[in-house]
């Protein structure tokens, strides 16, 4: 190896978030120089050799905290469609787990956002592929990550699309599975190419703005890092949080561009050490600043469905300035910036939960993960399918024929918002916001649906027409006399219960 691969080989293992054995940093060492090979006298389209590519996807999942076999599978994603390596040699060398994680990025790979007609067949087979292994979708978005921050070098018309599909498919992907960390670092690296104007005139008003907010935040730290210490806390970090620029954009529209009403253009982020310490920090806070109504959020008895906790605040700075600030502990932090990744990471032979998962993690993610180790116990490592149900559900939706209503489906139930319930076993259930006790049955099972007889949500009987909240746990009571209402119709929010009540009236007439 030359001093120059041994220093791009040691950045990759500089940049890992867990510490790796011998063995493991031998299998990244040998995905290296496979992939060295496989593209040896390949060129990038910025002239750079085209392995570069290959070292910083490895960095990017490293930073993920993700392991060695995705490191390795990161290395070598290109290896058969873009390098001379053939199939069988990389599975002969590496073994079936890691061919298939690169067969799913090169199948991933195959998808393109052309917009309209062909975007919709595109999309379905993205979410097919991607369904099948959640890494395969974070090698995938490391792998965009470099692209995107080569994308200068790409033709005009091809780099519209690239970024175009990153912003509309990579980067909410990043954001459900509570990577904020990469979706904004894809929203804010695509926004300039797909809405030029707007990112002008966002940069100007950061530009105007960001000076004093940047002043204001400093004589705030300074201020509540000295009433802490009064109240004997020092065992806490600080930091300024500026908004990325697609984010404040998408706020700017929402608030028809009224500056004035854009508060966390940056923030002051609190990290504690316990969730009880992040309460008490509000408290002191609040007790020296009049903080503003309507604006205090509580996101750790309520976690966002991403799994997004912490504490938020707005307070007056006395000087007739404003100011955000986050209050949350190291776990949250680290969870908010890496979300599933973050599961990931970590190898359990033993089926525990990794010291990271709280089980009165009450997320959507958290359980997911809970049930996920807890699975992985049972089926010793045969099972790596860690694929939230809203995922797999897109995936088996193969035999929908008509695109545009998939389409449709699509938008109601990937890009906006949704809410994340449990069956009395802790399965977790994905739904559209609105949806009822009937949606759920019939998300749980046809058969539920058919004869729900009625409901209960925490162990209370409610109405079939209840609105369901995130985290509800939901007990269908069925009878076998029972069946579909005709007046489930004006309340149920899925396709798919709406559709299944139909025809079950339908087949009834007859
Ligand atoms: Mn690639």
């Amino acid at each position: 190896m030359t001093p120059e691969q041994q220093a791009q080989l040691q950045e990759i293992y500089d940049a890992a978030r867990v510490s790796f054995t011998p063995n493991q940093r031998e299998l990244i060492k040998q995905a290296f120089e496979f992939a060295e090979i496989a593209h040896e006298g390949q060129k990038r389209k910025s002239g750079e050799p085209y392995f570069i590519h290959l070292v910083a996807t490895a960095v990017n999942l490293a930073e993920l905290g993700m392991r060695d076999k995705v490191i390795a599978a990161g290395l070598l994603h290109d290896a058969v469609e873009d390098g001379v390596a053939s199939e069988e040699a990389l599975e002969k060398t590496f073994g079936p787990e890691i061919a298939f994680l690169v067969d799913g990025v090169t199948k991933l790979g195959k998808v393109r956002y052309q917009g309209m007609k062909r975007h919709n067949e595109s999309l379905r087979k993205f979410f097919i592929a991607s369904a099948k292994d959640i890494r395969v979708i974070i090698i995938k978005l490391a792998d965009r990550l470099h692209n995107m921050s080569t994308i200068e070098h790409v033709r005009p018309d091809k780099r519209e699309r690239i970024a175009t599909e990153t912003l509309e498919i990579y980067a909410p992907l990043a954001y459900r599975l509570g990577i904020s960390a990469l979706s904004r670092q894809l929203e804010d690296m695509s926004f300039p190419y797909v809405y030029p104007e707007e990112y002008k005139r966002v940069k100007d008003i950061v530009k105007e703005r960001s000076k004093q907010t940047m002043n204001k935040l400093d004589k705030v730290d300074r201020s509540i890092k000295k009433k802490l210490a009064e109240n004997e806390m020092r065992n806490f970090r600080t930091s300024h949080r500026v908004k990325g620029f697609y984010s404040l954009y998408k706020k700017l529209l929402r608030k028809k561009w009224d500056t004035e009403k854009i508060y966390d253009i940056a923030a002051l982020r609190l990290i504690v050490p316990d969730a009880a310490q992040c309460y008490q920090v509000l408290g002191i806070i609040h007790q020296n600043y009049r903080p503003m109504p309507g604006r205090i959020k509580d996101y750790i008895a309520f976690p966002k469905p991403n799994g997004y906790q912490s504490i938020h605040t707005t307070i007056f700075t006395g000087d007739g300035g404003l100011v955000e600030i986050q209050i949350r502990t190291e776990n949250m932090h680290q969870r908010a910036e890496y979300g599933a990744a973050s599961h990931l990471g970590y190898k359990t032979t033993t089926g525990s939960l990794p010291s990271n998962i709280s089980t009165k993690d009450q997320s959507w993610v958290g359980k997911l993960m809970q049930r996920f180790f807890a699975n992985k116990a049972a089926a010793e490592d045969g099972d790596d399918a860690t694929v939230p149900d809203w995922l797999s559900n897109l995936a088996s939706n193969t035999d929908e024929t008509d695109s545009e209503s998939f389409t449709q489906q699509l938008k109601e139930d990937f890009f906006t918002h949704r809410i994340f319930v449990f069956t009395p076993l802790g399965t977790v259930i994905d739904l559209p916001e609105g949806s009822t006790p009937i949606d759920f049955a019939f998300m749980v099972h046809t058969e539920v649906g058919q004869h729900t007889a009625g409901a209960k949500i925490g162990g209370k009987l409610v109405s079939l027409d209840t609105e369901l909240k995130n985290g509800d746990i939901v007990e269908i009571i069925t009878k076998p006399g029972a069946k579909p209402n005709k007046k489930w119709l004006d309340f149920v929010q899925t396709n798919e219960a709406r559709r299944k009540i139909k025809s079950a009236l339908s087949r009834e007439l007859t």
